[in-house]
């Protein structure tokens, strides 16, 4: 080959090469770019759904927490799976994922009971009450009795990583609800109570009446008028009681079932209210030698309120000073002034008798409450309902009522009462 024919085809090769590796070059960085371009998608995509799955789990988690009752999943080995916020403050706080219910819940019962329902593995609900104080439910150191429904049932096999349900899966997801029913369970056993109590109290007289009715068939009581007068007086008596009994029940169940939109508001003088009760009470006052002293600031005062509610409240507190002071002479004043700055009313009634011993200050406006219990059988003691009428009735008003006691020298029940608010018009 001559130098020029070699010298071309040097040349060819070399510019054939140079064309393959630019167009490889070009190949590799087009290859390059679609990579490039598709790796970038794929960010995207992957931010797009990770975005979306962070949203899903923060709407799951705002769900789950608007809940007030606590719900638990756990999986077939009773380990959490999901725990909303108000089962975390069932355990002060404690991280519950993960962990087995026994670690879980300190509650032997609720532990028991919930082990028994995922063995039975059938929808179940049931009601506890915790009675031992510092329970690890709620909070520390509880004292008084809380109530609970525990409501579980299996629920469909779930895979919670996938996102799906897996027909195939025989394995159960668990979920327990706990709901904490202690306000209804108190209201309940307070009307328990009231049905025991007001049983109790009618069934007293009941059976002295029945029992002197016998005696007036059998015996020959009704020859001597005296006998007769005396069983038949007694008997009055206690009859007297029953009313008063299903009277001031039937008041306290009116002012229970919310009586202050049923109150009868209208405006009335303190006054014409006091004269009312003394009036009502004179034979007392005056077998007692009570003096009443009224002082009023200013000297007429204008209420505006249930002026039938009002009396029996200021009657109720008057009497009990009369009948808890029958040996001796008796002071019982009345104060009231209006407070222009902060436009409440404030009545206080006080007496000089013997008073009421600090341990039962806290309990006198309890339901059927009294200080002393036990009475003769011709002496008809109080229905024990009388203060917890006034609280009602002064509460129905907006007002609070408390009462101190030096026993021996003085002895005030306070009520205030917004005063402005409770006027219709002047
Ligand atoms: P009761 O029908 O027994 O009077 P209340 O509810 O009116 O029932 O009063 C509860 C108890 O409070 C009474 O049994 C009585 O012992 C006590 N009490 C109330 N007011 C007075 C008072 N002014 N002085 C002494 N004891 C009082």
């Amino acid at each position: 080959m001559n130098p020029q024919a070699l010298t071309i085809t040097l040349l060819l090769i070399t510019a054939g090469s140079l064309i393959c590796s630019i167009i490889l070059w070009r190949l590799l960085t087009a290859q390059n770019n679609k990579a490039q371009a598709a790796y970038s998608t794929h960010r995207k995509e992957h931010k797009t759904i990770l975005a979306k799955t962070k949203a899903e789990r923060r709407e799951l988690k705002l769900v789950l927490n608007a809940f007030d009752d606590a719900l638990v999943i756990m999986d077939e080995s009773s380990v959490i799976q999901i725990a909303n916020e108000s089962a975390r403050r069932l355990c002060q706080g404690r991280k519950l994922r993960g962990k087995s219910i026994e670690n879980a819940f300190l509650e032997n019962e609720i532990c028991q009971y919930i082990t028994t329902a995922l063995s039975k593995k059938e929808a179940d609900q049931q009601k506890i009450i915790l009675t031992n104080s510092g329970s690890s439910l709620g909070q520390n150191n509880r004292i008084e009795d809380t109530a609970w429904i525990i409501d579980y049932a299996p629920l469909p096999s779930y895979d919670l990583s996938n996102d799906s349900s897996d027909p195939n899966d025989s394995s159960l997801l668990h979920r327990v609800i706990l709901r904490n029913v202690t306000a209804e369970h108190r209201t309940d056993q307070v009307k328990r109570e009231f049905v025991a109590n007001a049983s109790h109290e009618l069934r007293t007289p009941l059976a002295i009446i029945s029992g002197y009715l016998e005696n007036l068939i059998d015996d020959d009581v009704v020859d001597s008028p005296a006998t007769a007068r005396r069983i038949l007086t007694t008997m009055r008596k206690h009859s007297e009681r029953i009313s008063r009994l299903i009277e001031e029940m039937l008041i306290i169940s009116k002012l229970e079932s919310g009586a202050s939109a049923q109150l009868n508001n209208e405006p009335f003088q303190l006054n014409d209210i006091i004269n009312s009760i003394t009036e009502r009470l004179a034979s007392l006052i005056q077998k007692q030698q009570a003096r009443i002293i009224t002082n009023f600031t200013p000297d007429n005062i204008t209420l505006t309120g249930d002026s039938f509610y009002w009396e029996q409240a200021l009657y109720n507190i008057i009497e009990n000073a009369l009948k808890q002071n029958a040996d001796s002479p008796l002071n019982i004043e009345i104060k009231s002034m209006i407070n222009e700055q902060n436009d409440q009313i404030t009545i206080e009634i006080i007496d000089n008798g013997k008073g009421i011993p600090a341990a039962h200050l806290p309990y006198i406006f309890n339901r059927f409450y009294r200080v002393q219990k036990h009475h003769s059988q011709n002496e008809v003691k109080g229905t024990g309902l009388g203060l917890s009428i006034v609280k009602h009735a002064i509460e129905a008003h907006g007002g609070t009522i408390t009462a101190t006691s030096q026993p021996g020298v003085k002895t005030t029940f306070k009520i205030t009462c917004p005063h402005t608010s409770n006027q219709k018009s002047d």
